[in-house]
């Protein structure tokens, strides 16, 4: 049975003499491992499909869900704005990081297929690190949301109350924690302004369409993408990378 799927590339890794196990974020059946035969002989073959994030049509013989063979492909972009740049192929890294840990399933995800293409041609057009930076935490905030692992910012996460201009975000109860609701005293706790709140919401629910519309403070960046990223890792038990 020969099948056909678009595919973003997950990673590459050397199997044997010639081999290569490739792992791919498909359009139809989320994410597969398959056997790129001769791979590292006849690059004429994969015609130069088979990079870090190359988007690819590809072409399997066998269960798509078990080690199929990688029969051929035919490269849709193969982002070279991407591997121009130092940080973009970083930030790449990353985002193709954490859907590896958090989303490696063979279970059909369209959406997150959509959502990883459209973040890597943003990031393949643009230009400056801060904008770099939310891109990511965009993407991050879109996965957790896909996962069903959001951060409640909106109100209290216990209680469903309002929320203090300075308020305590709870890794445990999964969010903002109100003044009048206790919090966990074991873990460490961090602390939101409500501009931060605000990016965050509106991060989650931007558009990447009206991607070049959207702006922010870019000193909150950085400490909202260690807030996510220790929040999901304290969520799922999987060590991730800022
Ligand atoms: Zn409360």
């Amino acid at each position: 049975m020969r099948h056909a799927s678009k595919a973003i590339v997950l990673s590459v890794e050397k199997f044997g003499e010639a081999d290569c196990y490739v792992r791919f974020l498909t359009q139809k059946w989320g994410v597969i491992s398959t056997l790129a035969k001769s791979a590292r002989k006849s690059k004429k073959r994969y015609v130069g499909g088979l990079d870090l994030f190359c988007h690819d049509e590809i072409f399997l013989r066998g269960d798509p869900k078990d080690r199929p063979y990688l029969l051929e492909l035919n490269v849709i972009n193969s982002f070279p704005g991407i591997r121009e740049e130092l940080d973009k192929v970083m930030m790449a890294g990353k985002v193709v990081q954490w859907i590896r840990k958090l989303a490696d399933v063979p279970t059909p995800m369209p959406q997150l297929y959509s959502l990883l293409g459209q973040t890597l041609s943003l990031i393949e057009q643009e230009s400056k690190i801060e904008r770099l930076e939310l891109l990511t935490l965009v993407f991050k905030l879109k996965l957790l949301c896909f996962l069903g692992l959001s951060p409640q910012v909106d109100k209290c996460t216990r209680c469903e109350g309002p929320l203090d201009p300075t308020t305590i975000f709870d890794l445990s109860s999964g969010g903002a924690v109100c003044s009048q609701c206790p919090k966990d005293v074991s873990t460490h706790n961090l602390y939101l302004e409500t501009e931060q709140r605000l990016l965050l919401r509106n991060a989650e629910q931007l558009k990447l369409s009206t991607w070049n519309s959207f702006n922010t403070n870019p000193l909150q960046i950085p400490s909202l993408t260690r807030l996510l990223t220790q929040f999901a890792s304290f969520h799922t038990h999987i060590k991730l990378p800022n």
